[in-house]
């Protein structure tokens, strides 16, 4: 029997639903609109459509954002200088740096730069170091789409006596997720390319989260029948098709499954507008 999609893309509308609901009734009081900068720095094909996107959503939900497109010759003095300059700015909420960032420019010290108050992508170590302790800051939106679509499924807001294994290690979606699977209670593994046979742990997954890059790596051989299976990765099939890690054959294993595309994708873009009016939020609190 097939297993169930968990429909990222309607859970993401939900929540932008929600956030355009909570900003009409702040501005009907005479609140100020949260607002997001983006940096993007040279012309990168995909980031072009990320940052497109991210400025679209903005729109829909009534954040306004400021699109700052920056040639790929911007030294780091400048970059550094335009961070700067939106860590003082009180309309900014949030500033996003789009990644990757052209070769010669530091992604380590522009992403320090950003007040972590503002860093509504949730990279700055502060940030990274706030979720390993368990305390409040912004949690990366990847991670967090996944844990909000876990949320969907019956039986997984506790994860206790439940193993999770997250294929991937990046700082943005392998070793986060692994922490709030953690939090979750749940025993985690985490697998990276040094990881020997891989399918001897993905098999014993209650929970398996896929964030690779490589196109069908999981197959329903890798996964334990019944399992909850997050698809992070983007990638293009041979067709040029867009898919995920996980093979379209594990769906027949499964009893839950993100779909690619209409999965985590959405969710994190909803998840980026979260953090964006939270932070408007705690800024009018300080
Ligand atoms: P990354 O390249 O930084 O990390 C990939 C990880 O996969 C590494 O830790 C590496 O050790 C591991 N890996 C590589 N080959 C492996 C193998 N054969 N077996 C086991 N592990 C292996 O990538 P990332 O930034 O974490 O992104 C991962 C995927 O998720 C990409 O496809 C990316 O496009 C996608 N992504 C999607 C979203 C979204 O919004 N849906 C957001 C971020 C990333």
């Amino acid at each position: 029997m097939a297993g169930q999609l968990i429909d990222g893309a309607a859970l993401a509308r939900s929540i932008r639903e929600q956030l355009t609901q909570t900003l009409a009734a702040a501005a009907a009081t005479g609140a100020a609109r949260p607002g997001l900068a983006v940096l993007l720095v040279g012309d990168d094909a995909a980031s072009q459509v990320y940052v497109r996107n991210k400025v679209k959503a903005c729109a829909e939900v009534g954040v306004a954002s400021t699109l700052l497109r920056l040639p790929a010759q911007t030294s780091q003095d400048e970059l550094l200088a335009r961070v700067h300059e939106l860590n003082q700015d009180p309309t900014v909420h949030g500033i996003l740096v789009q990644l990757p960032l052209p070769p010669g420019l530091d992604e380590s010290r522009i992403m320090a730069a950003i007040d972590p108050a503002k860093d509504v992508d949730g990279f700055h170590a502060v940030n990274a170091g706030a979720l390993l302790l368990g305390q409040p800051g912004f949690w990366p939106c990847t991670p967090h789409g996944c844990m909000r679509m876990l949320d969907t499924v019956p039986g997984m807001q506790s994860l206790r006596g439940k193993h999770a294994v997250v294929v991937g290690r990046s700082h943005i979606v392998g070793k986060p997720v692994a922490l709030m699977l953690l939090a979750r209670d749940a025993t985690v593994t985490v697998c990276h390319s040094g990881t020997p046979d891989l399918a001897a742990h993905t098999r014993t997954a209650d929970v398996l989260v896929a964030a690779v890059g490589r196109a069908g790596l999981i197959t329903a051989g890798m996964v334990k029948p019944g399992a909850v299976v997050l698809d992070v990765g983007i990638n293009r099939d041979s067709q040029g098709k867009l898919c995920g890690d996980v093979a379209a054959s594990v769906a027949q294993v499964a009893a839950y499954l993100s779909p690619v595309p209409g999965g985590v994708g959405p969710m994190t873009i909803a998840l980026l507008l979260h953090n964006t009016v939270e932070s408007a939020r705690r800024h009018a609190l300080a």
